[in-house]
């Protein structure tokens, strides 16, 4: 089969490395199964009038994977591309993240196919609002717990969090995290995920003996996760050589002054297009630089069978969920090439989420430096953990997390339920 014609699908992605810890562990077939769908999928429609007077209908979704492990957890993402198959697979995703980092969560994620762009403010808490009320009987501090995801923020988070108190007669503040600090949020919440992906590349730096002041990175996507990533790394002297947005991406040799080039993303409407101090280079070339790491912080899918041969980095962490295809991973394997898979590379969100939710339920506000001590912990051990593992049972890190989420998640569940008598692991 030509690779032209090869569609990427991220949940069939999930299902090749579920299948190949799930048999590493000899998980019994109906278990298998079980963990394979989500325990609820709901499709919403509801209409808004624009600023302009007309009414526009949108679909959303919200994914239940799994929650044997707690309430289920996952953000909500705004985005045209938005489908079934995407948020079921970022709703597992989220499941095996919160259990290999040993959070109380299940995993879910939601999703509304529009451009947040092309909408004013206005029009973007109605659209909340009116997402919020359709699935004001999934969600709840005990149940199910939205956050942010691409296209969302504190602003969505918060009139979230507003829309279910008031349909609930009372402040609810724990039903939603990653809100503004005002509005309950927790401090580090913004940063998490860029400050545990670096925790993560430098453990991953150390591992293969690369001093973090002798190390080039190349980072795709400069949105909260490409940037705050940027940010933390750069502050611990690793030279970052190339960027991008959606706009441009560029190259400097000497390094980008990251800070610098903040200051001009702020000031100019959030895109670092034309910013003056590098070359502008194609966005397919900066996954191909000679680096030593390279961050696909955007989406899903950008490293494939098709450009995995002409990955030079020596280390690939997963700042988005889902950058390598599965068919990716046999040739960077056999290129010697290191990835940190996301489920333990941006676990940094969901780990500080779940220090907000718990804030919040005990109506309490830590210091940020106890937060970010606690994310380093959490991460540092999640980290050493996975490669035990991934030495233990000869696989890559990212099968070893896989094979810890499963296995942690398979156990519970299998006392859950009562109905199911046939053996958890396969007798032979
Ligand atoms: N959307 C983020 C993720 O994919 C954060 C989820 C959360 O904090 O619940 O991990």
């Amino acid at each position: 089969m030509s690779s032209e014609i090869i569609k990427h699908n991220p949940f069939q992605s999930m299902i090749d490395r579920f299948n190949i810890a799930a048999d590493i562990l000899n998980l019994d077939d109906s278990i298998k199964q079980k963990l394979q769908r989500p325990e609820k999928q709901i499709t919403v429609n509801f209409s808004i009038t624009l600023n302009n007077g007309n009414v526009q209908n949108f679909e959303g979704y919200r994914v239940i994977h799994n929650t044997a492990l707690g309430p289920s957890k996952g953000g909500i993402r705004y985005d045209t591309a938005v489908n079934l198959d995407e948020v079921k697979a970022l709703a597992a995703w989220m499941t095996w993240k919160s259990a290999v980092t040993g959070i109380p969560f299940g995993g879910a994620k939601g999703g509304i196919i529009c451009d947040p762009r092309n909408h004013s403010k206005t029009e973007l808490e109605k659209i909340t609002r009116a997402y919020t009320k359709a699935l004001a009987d999934i969600f709840g501090p005990e149940k199910d717990v939205p956050a942010p995801d691409m296209g969302t923020g504190p602003d969505e988070m918060g009139w979230l969090m507003d829309e279910f108190s008031i349909l609930h007669g009372r402040p609810i503040h724990a039903v939603v995290t990653g809100k503004h600090l005002h509005s309950g949020g927790s401090l580090g919440r913004v940063e998490a995920t860029g400050r545990g992906v670096s925790i993560i590349t430098l453990l991953a730096l150390e591992k293969l003996k690369i001093r973090p002041a002798r190390a080039t990175a190349a980072i795709q996507g400069f949105g909260n996760v490409g940037l705050h990533s940027a940010l933390f790394l750069h502050e611990k002297g690793v030279k970052i050589v190339a960027v991008s947005d959606v706009s441009e991406a560029f190259y400097n040799p000497n390094g980008i002054n990251i800070p610098e080039l903040i200051l001009y993303y702020n000031l100019n409407n959030k895109t670092i297009k034309g910013y003056p101090n590098s070359v502008a280079i194609k966005h397919e070339d900066l996954l191909l630089l000679d680096v030593d790491v390279l961050i696909p912080a955007a989406k899903e899918d950008v490293i494939t069978q098709k450009n995995a041969g002409d990955i030079q980095a020596r280390i690939i962490v997963e700042g988005a969920n889902g950058p390598v295809a599965s068919d990716a991973a046999q040739i960077l394997h056999d290129k010697n090439i290191l990835v940190v898979p996301d489920i333990l590379a941006n676990a940094g969100g969901v780990t500080v989420s779940y220090f907000e939710w718990l804030q919040n339920s005990l109506l309490e506000s830590w210091r940020i430096s106890q937060i970010n001590k606690r994310l380093e912990d959490i991460l540092e051990k999640g980290f050493e953990t996975v490669f035990r593992v991934a030495v233990k049972h000869n696989v890559t890190p990212r099968i070893a997390a896989y094979i810890i989420a499963l296995k942690k998640v398979a156990e519970t569940q299998s006392v859950k339920e009562v109905a199911l008598e046939a053996p958890l692991f396969k007798q032979n």
